[in-house]
């Protein structure tokens, strides 16, 4: 089909105004959150389940690969275009289509955003625990495609543990169910974890068009300590010290000098100027208990050297805490244009030699490097500042990145702890993985997508033998 009766064949599907190819409004979709850039050759804006389905149907017959898009905050390139492909933009379904409260689930359309979800759901004394410091922009199909994490995963664990059941368009546009039913709040589902297996597939598997996510209620009591420290040392040893009292926050956040002093450019956080890091550490549950183990934390920081410890009095003193934590990344851009976030994991006993050693490697590149981050995960996310207009200055910062992670996988550690590997990081994986273990991800993948059409070119290295296994029947079996 030529591509005039192409676009017109989107068109019909889902309306003239939801098909985008002109090259001028192209270029919103060209980027997400990092520095990879992709043009795709169109993008469709579908409105519902079965136009997905009939819009993925057309692009499999045609042989057109096929990249989601949902908010396009992701920070490893999963929804760039790299290769020309289309993009299936998902902001129009971005419907909360229920919330059982007595069942305490929620269904909802790939493109609704992360806190719109939590607000409505808060008007029922219920919550959606996952909130990435990005919850404000980010979509719920983007945040299972990347299994995405957030300040309160320490104690709540990741997307995957939220998500019951998903509906999904494969790519040759067929729609399947897996785990829980949509219609069905029942939890437990016989049979293979499917579901499990498709949250954080980065968009290879298939497109999730419905998402049944399971809700909390909203815990009885909440305190916030902000405990300030003359340096990363101090605050990490606090990190440490914490855990191993057996205390598991509900969130224990930490940034360094470079952070706290972008912040309090932005907004006056109440983030001690001069100190070498802060802690940002929530604890939440039953009002005896927050108030029994918040004394057990102040103790520990104190010991641990802070020099200025606060408890956040009032609900709009949290708030101000807690925007100017997930305000961070916006915040850099009061030191540098640019910022090229690295997404590592290192066990949390490494977390001191291994921000040194971060450092090290700022001034070895000649770049900025700033830590915010999951303390308690062990989640680094090392921010280098640059200015992309600067000759060489983007290589640099590539170069620092490629470091800093080979640095945490030889702590122990791995490539990323929550925004996946997409383009940027899929050079790495022979880092982590051997031949044999992409093999098997690779096999795993062509039983949802045999032709590789979704995402192709995202998460293993180009080059990277694989050969799928033909069907061999077993000697002796009978056909
Ligand atoms: C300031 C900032 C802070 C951030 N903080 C965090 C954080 O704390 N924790 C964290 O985990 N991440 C964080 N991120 C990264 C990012 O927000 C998450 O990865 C998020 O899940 C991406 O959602 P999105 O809707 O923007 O997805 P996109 O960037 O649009 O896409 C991401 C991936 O999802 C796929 N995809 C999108 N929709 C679907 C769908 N319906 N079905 C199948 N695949 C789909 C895409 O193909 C792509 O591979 C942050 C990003 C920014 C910019």
């Amino acid at each position: 089909m030529d591509r005039a009766r192409l676009l017109q064949a989107f068109q019909d599907i889902v309306g003239e105004g939801n098909v985008v190819f002109h090259p001028d409004d192209l270029l919103v979709y060209e980027y997400d959150g990092s520095v990879d850039r992709g043009i795709p050759s169109v993008v469709v804006l579908p409105g519902s389940s079965e136009e997905v389905s009939r819009v993925m149907a057309l692009a499999y017959q045609e042989n057109i690969p096929v990249a989601a898009r949902g908010s396009g905050t992701g920070l490893s390139g999963g929804a760039i275009a790299s290769q020309g492909e289309m993009q299936i933009s998902f902001t129009r379904m971005n419907r909360i289509l229920q919330v059982d409260v007595e069942n305490r689930v929620a269904v909802v359309e790939p493109g609704v955003v992360n806190l719109e979800l939590d607000t409505q759901v808060r008007k029922s004394g219920l919550r959606y625990a996952p909130d990435p410091s990005s919850q404000r922009a980010c979509s719920l199909g983007g945040n299972i495609a990347e299994n995405a994490g957030g300040p309160h995963c320490l104690a709540y664990g990741t997307t995957t543990n939220h998500v019951l059941g998903l509906e999904v368009v494969l790519e040759d546009g067929a729609m399947i169910n897996l785990g829980s039913s949509i219609d069905s709040p029942v939890r437990e589902t016989p049979g293979y974890d499917l579901r499990g297996v498709f949250v954080g597939s980065e968009g290879t598997f298939g497109v999730a068009t419905k998402i049944m996510v399971r809700l909390l209620p909203v815990p009885q009591a909440v305190k916030t300590f902000l405990g300030a420290f003359p340096d990363i040392d101090s605050a990490c040893t606090a990190v440490s010290s914490v855990i191993a009292q057996g205390i598991v926050p509900a969130a224990m956040e930490m940034m360094d000098a470079v952070t706290i002093q972008a912040i309090q450019k932005t907004m006056d956080a109440g983030y001690p100027n001069d100190a070498g890091a802060v802690l940002l550490i929530e604890l939440e549950g039953l009002q005896e208990e927050v108030e029994g183990v918040g004394n057990r934390v102040e103790a520990c920081l104190w010991d641990t050297g802070a020099i200025q410890v606060n408890v956040a009095q009032e609900e709009q003193d949290r708030v101000k805490l807690w925007l100017a934590r997930k305000g961070a990344f916006g915040a850099f851009g009061n030191i540098a244009p640019n910022m090229y976030l690295v997404d590592g994991v290192v066990p949390r006993t490494k977390l001191t030699q291994v921000l040194a050693e971060v450092s090290e490697i700022g001034s070895q590149y000649g770049v900025t490097i700033a830590n915010v981050f999951h303390a308690g995960d062990g989640n680094l996310h090392p921010c280098i500042l640059f200015d992309e207009r600067e000759a060489g200055a983007l290589d640099r910062a590539t170069e620092a990145s490629a470091e800093i992670l080979r640095l945490c996988v030889a702590a122990g550690g791995t490539l990323t702890g929550e925004h996946g590997v997409g383009l940027e990081k899929k050079e790495y994986m022979p880092l982590v993985f051997s031949t044999e273990d992409m093999a098997a991800m690779r096999q795993v993948r062509d039983a949802f997508a045999p032709e590789n059409r979704l995402n192709p070119g995202k998460i293993f290295p180009d080059g990277e033998p694989y050969q799928p296994p033909a069907y061999r029947p077993s000697p002796g079996m009978s056909l």
